[in-house]
């Protein structure tokens, strides 16, 4: 008798339980979206807050605006526009000679940390007496100001982002425990603007071993591809992770231990396409393809190397949203003398057909990104010439180099930086 009333009961209120249930679901649901604005709600690229996949191999070195690129080289915020072909630095000062930490254009690069173009305006970080300092101005090299304080002050190969009101920053922090290195991969996310909101820590391990790790922002997810080779032999043991921005949703996407090593990823809505390279038994290049709803991950095919890597050069490989760029540089302890050609083969990025093929001038070079006018390398001497006692010649340059083989690879910008040796100031010589 009680049973059956009991069950009589649940089945009366069984239809409100479950509308209790569906309301504080849908409640709890609807409060976790930590999207800052309702015009992000989107996956699709919004030009003037999203991290530009064009320049992510650059950490920060290379930035655009419609027909205007911006570099940090040296101590200076660098522009190059297309239409007047003039370079010079970003700093809008009058009479400024852009020869000190009072100009516009003063880019601490102590510590390499970049510049991004977002919302109209170019942002760097820049070192502060504690820690890190977010600054920006005008694309006109005005209105220069600090915009807050972030934390971090211990770290090296810090890397930064500012994606739809987040300043993403990745950082890995080096330790020994018990004898053993230890590297703390560390992923945080600051609301830009607003230094009295505690940045949200969306990643932080600690690995042992040579770590490696690339990132990529796409709509509102972010990846990570993290190598670990703990034994310090060629195996990897290799993640791929995704970060929900809206949801704040950590995942493992894939992982396995393999001989290949991310070198380039490219994100799109459904997957990722792997640059990997190895060097196990010999030097080998391949692209895979990472699905993102299945997790499965597929091999593509091999890439014919240039020189396959030797002792006087070095070949390394990035992607674009078109093509697969090789090219090969000078390696950094060698003595290269200008003795060997350098040359960078940019391949169709699906049928790995050769589009183009150029020699490159300079020794050192390192991609930086590619858009509809070329793929860009980076040539940045540093401490290139001892002039005198007291001054210090350092040239940046960055090379473009065009698709269409019967152009010529030129000079995007460049100018030559000499130091005065114990001084705040220096000599920027523009061409
Ligand atoms: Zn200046």
């Amino acid at each position: 008798m009680m049973a059956a009333k009991r069950g009589d009961f649940m089945k009366k209120h069984a239809g409100i339980l479950l509308l209790v249930l569906f309301v504080l679901c849908g409640s709890s649901c609807q409060s976790s979206n930590y999207l800052l604005d309702t015009r992000f709600d989107t996956e699709e690229y919004l030009k003037d807050f999203d991290m530009p996949m064009e320049y992510a191999q650059s950490n920060g070195l290379l930035a655009r605006s419609g027909n205007v690129y911006y570099a940090g080289l040296g101590n200076l915020a660098v522009y190059h526009d297309l239409a007047s072909g003039t370079t010079g630095a970003l700093c809008a000062k009058a009479d400024c000679t852009h020869n000190s930490m009072g100009c516009n254009a003063f880019l601490d690069l102590g510590g390499p940390a970049g510049i991004q173009v977002y919302d109209g305006q170019l942002y760097w970080l820049q070192l502060s007496p504690t820690g890190w300092a977010v600054y920006r101005m005008g694309l006109d090299g005005n209105n220069r100001e600090q915009v807050q304080n972030i934390q971090d002050p211990e770290s090296y190969d810090l890397r930064f982002a500012i994606h739809r009101g987040y300043l993403y920053t990745a950082v890995v922090k080096s330790g020994v425990e018990g004898g053993e290195s230890k590297h703390r991969l560390e992923i945080k996310q600051y609301v830009l603007g607003k230094q009295e909101e505690e940045p949200y820590t969306i990643y932080a391990q600690e690995y042992s071993g040579t770590l490696s790790y690339l990132y990529r922002i796409c709509g509102n997810r972010l990846y990570v591809a993290v190598d670990n080779d703990p034994e310090w032999e060629g195996s990897y043991d290799r993640e791929f992770f995704v970060f929900h921005i809206a949801t704040r949703e950590w995942k493992l996407l894939w992982s396995d231990t393999q001989p290949w090593l991310t070198k380039d990823i490219f994100v799109d809505q459904t997957g990722a396409d792997i640059l990997e390279v190895q060097n196990k038994d010999s030097y080998a290049i391949q692209k895979a393809r990472l699905d993102f709803e299945t997790g499965v991950r597929e091999e593509k095919g091999s890439i014919a190397p240039i020189v396959g890597g030797s002792s006087e050069q070095i070949e390394n490989v990035a992607m674009t949203e078109n093509y697969i760029v090789l090219y090969t540089s000078a390696q950094l302890a060698s003595q290269p003398n200008g003795q060997s050609t350098y040359v960078c083969r940019i391949l169709d990025r699906d049928t790995y057909e050769t589009v183009s093929e150029h020699e490159t001038s300079g020794e050192y070079v390192v991609f930086v990104g590619g858009d509809e006018n070329g793929v860009f390398l980076n040539q940045e001497v540093w401490a290139a010439e001892q002039l005198s006692e007291t001054e210090e010649l350092s040239a940046y340059k960055i090379l473009m180099v065009p698709y269409a083989q019967d152009e010529e690879a030129s000079y995007l910008m460049e100018y030559d930086e000499t130091l005065i040796i114990g001084r705040a100031d220096w000599k920027a010589v523009f061409p």
